[in-house]
C-alpha cells in the first residue's frame, strides 16, 4: 500500500476506517468536527488512494483540477494541497462549488471548458499534478490538451470512465484506447481498475514526455 499524502489520514468513522482530511464538509460526509471523511465511493482519486496507487501526492502540491462538479473531490484536495485550481464548465455545480470554496482558501474555482486550456492559461500557473474526472467522451485529448500546465515531474492522475467513450464496447478495449491517446503526451506510469469503488473505470499515474 503506498503511503498517504500529509493531511490525509486514515481515521475511525462510525466504527469504520475511512480516509479523510482537515476541513469543513461538503457533501453530507462524516465529520469529528475537525476531520471529514473521504468517501472512496463518491470520490475516483479517493478510489485510486484506497486501491493503493502509487500518485507520487506529498501534500502541498500546486493541483489543476478538472471535472471539478459540485466540489466533492476537490474540496478533499484542497484541504491537503497548496493552489488549487478547479476547472467546471457546468453552471449548476459550480453554484456548489463556490461554497466548497467559501471556507478554502486555496480553491479556486473556473467556470471553464477543460478542453479549451488557452482559456484559463492566463490564471493556471505551472502545477505538479493535474487531477482529471471529467467522465466525458475524449478523455484521454483532455488529458493531452493540458500536459502543457504540468512541469517535468508532474503528475497526471486521471480517471477514464469507459461508457463515457463508448456504452456498448468491452471497457478493456476502450482503456487501450484512451492509453494509446494518452501515450501521445505522456509516459504512463501506473494503471488500475477501481472496483469495487467505481465499477469501469480506470485509475491512471503518468507523467509528461
Ligand atoms: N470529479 C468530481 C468529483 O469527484 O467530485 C466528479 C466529476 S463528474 C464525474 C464529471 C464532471 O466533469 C461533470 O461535472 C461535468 O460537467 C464535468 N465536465 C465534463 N466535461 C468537461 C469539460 N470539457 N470541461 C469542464 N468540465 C467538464
Amino acid at each position: 500500500m503506498s503511503e498517504l499524502p500529509d493531511g490525509v489520514e486514515r481515521r475511525q468513522f462510525d466504527g469504520e476506517s475511512r480516509l479523510a482530511t482537515q476541513g469543513e464538509p461538503v457533501y453530507g460526509e462524516p465529520t469529528d468536527g475537525e476531520w471529514r471523511a473521504w468517501d472512496a465511493r463518491r470520490s475516483k482519486l479517493g478510489a485510486m488512494l484506497e486501491t493503493g496507487m502509487d500518485t507520487g501526492l506529498a501534500g502541498g502540491e500546486t493541483v489543476l483540477y478538472l471535472g471539478a462538479a459540485a466540489g466533492t473531490t476537490v474540496s478533499h484536495v484542497a484541504d491537503f494541497a497548496g493552489p488549487t485550481y478547479a476547472v467546471e464548465f457546468a453552471p449548476r455545480p459550480t453554484r456548489d462549488l463556490l461554497d466548497a470554496a467559501e471556507p478554502r482558501d486555496r480553491l479556486f474555482p473556473l467556470l471553464k471548458d477543460a478542453r479549451k486550456p488557452e482559456t484559463y492559461a492566463h490564471v493556471v500557473e505551472p502545477v505538479d499534478v493535474i487531477v482529471q474526472d471529467v467522465a466525458t467522451r475524449g478523455q484521454a485529448a483532455v488529458a493531452n490538451a493540458n500536459a502543457q500546465f504540468l512541469d517535468g515531474e508532474g503528475r497526471l492522475l486521471a480517471a477514464i470512465k469507459a461508457r463515457s467513450e463508448d456504452v456498448v464496447a468491452d471497457p478493456s478495449e476502450v482503456f487501450e484506447r484512451e492509453l494509446a491517446t494518452l501515450r501521445e503526451a505522456y509516459e504512463v506510469l501506473e494503471t488500475r481498475r477501481l472496483e469495487p469503488f467505481h465499477d469501469s473505470h480506470l485509475g491512471v499515474v503518468a507523467r509528461p514526455k
